[in-house]
């Protein structure tokens, strides 16, 4: 691994020296659906939709077999909730159909799943399974690229990219960039004067 990279997982580590998801779930198929939700959503807000979501359909076969609208009913406050609804009901379904009622193992397996991009599969595989991916949201994309680690837009290639840049030491990559991203490196006014990272962020230097 590159000096620079080591500089920033060095930091983000001291940062954020436990990161993890901020979605809340208890097993595989919470998780999944909380991640689908979590599209153009804040995880605050999923985390306050999905008790009530799940205290009626607790299991993945519940949900399969759920009412569109009575979904859409709960899920409301997480927005998009009419295909939120829809592709929840149909993973859920596509699970208990294809795999048993068992999530799959795979990254590969689990974009098979309706609803289910890149980004999706890699945070259930990365939590789950502690497969070694990197999962691109908005917040690692900005990241990295303001970093200069990618110049990319393309959230897919760039996972790719990150997986081979960190393959050494890639545990919590994804999480530490999201809330590096979401509390320090924002979108808007990143708070840069304070930032340790200022000496190797492509962003800072040309600001
Ligand atoms: S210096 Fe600013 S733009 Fe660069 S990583 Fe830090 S907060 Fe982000």
């Amino acid at each position: 691994m590159k000096n620079k990279q080591k500089i920033i997982l060095e930091y983000m580590h001291n940062l954020f020296p436990d990161a993890g998801c901020e979605l809340v779930s208890n097993n595989g198929y919470e998780l999944i659906v909380s991640v689908i939700l979590s599209a153009q959503c804040t995880d605050k807000r999923v985390n306050q939709t999905t008790p009530a979501l799940f205290a009626k359909y607790p299991t993945v076969y519940d949900l399969a077999k759920a009412n569109q609208s009575d979904v859409e009913d709960i899920i409301k406050p997480c927005g998009f909730y009419h295909n939120k609804a829809k592709n929840i009901i149909a993973c859920s379904k596509a699970i208990v159909e294809k795999y048993g009622g068992e999530l799959p193992k795979t990254v590969e397996e689990m974009m098979t799943l309706p609803g289910v991009g890149m980004k999706t599969a890699k945070v259930v595989c990365g939590d789950l399974y502690k497969s070694k991916v990197i999962a691109v949201d908005t917040h690692v994309k900005r990241v990295s690229n303001r970093l200069g680690l990618v110049n990319e837009q393309n959230a897919d290639k760039i996972s790719i990219m990150l997986e081979k840049m960190f393959a050494d030491d890639i545990t919590s990559v994804h999480h530490r960039f999201v809330l590096f991203g979401r509390y320090y490196c924002k979108s808007q006014n990143p708070k840069c004067e304070n930032c340790g990272l200022k000496n190797v962020c492509d962003y800072y230097k040309h600001k």
